[in-house]
């Protein structure tokens, strides 16, 4: 099949992209879909540029404001459509477009279609926006057969979406892989990385809601970091996991408090993850004395997963309806869709 011939669906949920100004700051347009249709019609030289139907989201959210709960809605308005087009393009914010390409990625695991996320820095209709281009750009990759599984578009580069990360709040280029590389190049022409694309396994289609918005929590560790407070957080009512970033490696600060309290949530069925601060490289358990300690707590190792990935994984891992312990803990070590990367998944410690 020809590209021009697939049918695109585009879902705009919201976001600087289809916003314009308003009394009070920038607002979502009321006809941003009629524009995109117009802007699809007045392009001299379409090219191979796919025709698509256009979904807005209502009410459309600013990604900032973005939750948890939103991501199992997104999942279902897509897989509810699946059927009916070769390729989706996600309109969203900057501002959450890592975390839902990571969530999306986790939830659309197997996904035999692409799934291409996109946004913008400056506004469609203002000036030197960066809109029309990535939208142009994701509704070819949209169309690109050889593309399968959720994928970030953004500046230069199609990014794998569950190791994607927003790096600057000002770069046209606001994207980027810190532990990977792009699947596709946007430049005069546009190359996809044929080698680069992955299959991701089991496949498998969305099927269930993640959990509630204050499942998962994410604990900074810094100098001075009180156990108090830590074991504060850890006690917020409805919460089953949490990640724990941590120093260098996977350390954290030899406090005996500290460790207790993660004991006591560890009794309390909390999943822990111990994930590196560096956005560059992973944790590598057991390699000093602090992050053993976490090792013998049975926290598990995050690899060199995004704290995007990390986040979403564990929301959807907690919400399989499971009860069993080992069976979540070695799901947590599946590469659902390439959210883990060059630093395997340890071996032996799904078991801890
Ligand atoms: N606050 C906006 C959002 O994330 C910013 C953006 O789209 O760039 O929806």
């Amino acid at each position: 099949m020809s590209a021009t011939a697939r049918r695109i669906l585009v879902l705009y949920t919201g976001g600087t992209i289809g916003m314009a100004p308003g009394p009070q700051g920038l607002a979502p347009m009321t006809d941003f879909a009629a524009c995109l249709q117009a802007w699809r019609a007045d392009l001299q030289d379409c090219g191979d540029l796919p025709a698509f139907e256009v979904r807005p989201l209502a009410p459309a959210i600013d990604s900032a404001s973005l939750r948890p709960a939103h991501w199992p809605r997104l999942a279902r308005t897509l897989t509810e459509a699946w059927d009916h087009f070769d390729g989706f393009v996600v309109l969203h914010g900057t501002d959450t477009l890592a975390w839902s390409a990571a969530a999306l990625s986790c939830l659309l695991r197997g996904a035999d279609k692409p799934v291409i996320l996109t946004g913008s820095q400056i506004p469609w209709q203002a000036a030197r926006s960066d809109a029309p281009a990535h939208l142009e750009a994701a509704l070819r990759l949209a169309a690109d057969a050889r593309l399968a599984g959720v994928t970030l578009c953004f500046g230069r580069h199609l990014w794998p979406g569950a190791r994607a990360v927003k790096w600057s709040s000002q770069s046209l280029d606001a994207f980027a892989a810190p532990n990977d590389l792009p699947l596709a190049d946007l430049a005069a022409t546009l190359r996809v990385h044929t080698p680069r694309l992955r299959r991701a396994t089991p496949p498998r289609r969305f099927r269930e809601a993640v959990a509630g918005d204050a499942a998962v929590a994410v604990i900074t560790v810094h100098p001075g970091l009180p156990a108090q407070t830590v074991r504060a957080q850890l006690a917020v009512p409805g919460l089953r996991g949490a990640v724990l970033c941590s120093y260098g490696l996977g350390n954290l600060p030899e406090d005996p408090e500290l460790l207790a309290a993660l004991a006591e949530a560890r009794d309390r069925g909390v999943m822990l993850v111990n994930r590196s601060q560096c956005p560059h490289g992973g944790v590598a358990p057991g390699t000093y004395a602090s992050s053993h300690a976490l090792q013998a707590l049975g926290v598990l190792p995050a690899g060199d997963l995004t704290l995007e990935a990390a986040f979403a994984k564990l929301q959807v891992l907690l919400a399989e309806p499971t009860d069993d312990e080992a069976t979540r803990r070695a799901a947590w070590f599946e590469n659902w869709a390439g959210e883990w990367g060059t630093v395997s998944p340890p071996q032996g410690l799904a078991q801890a």
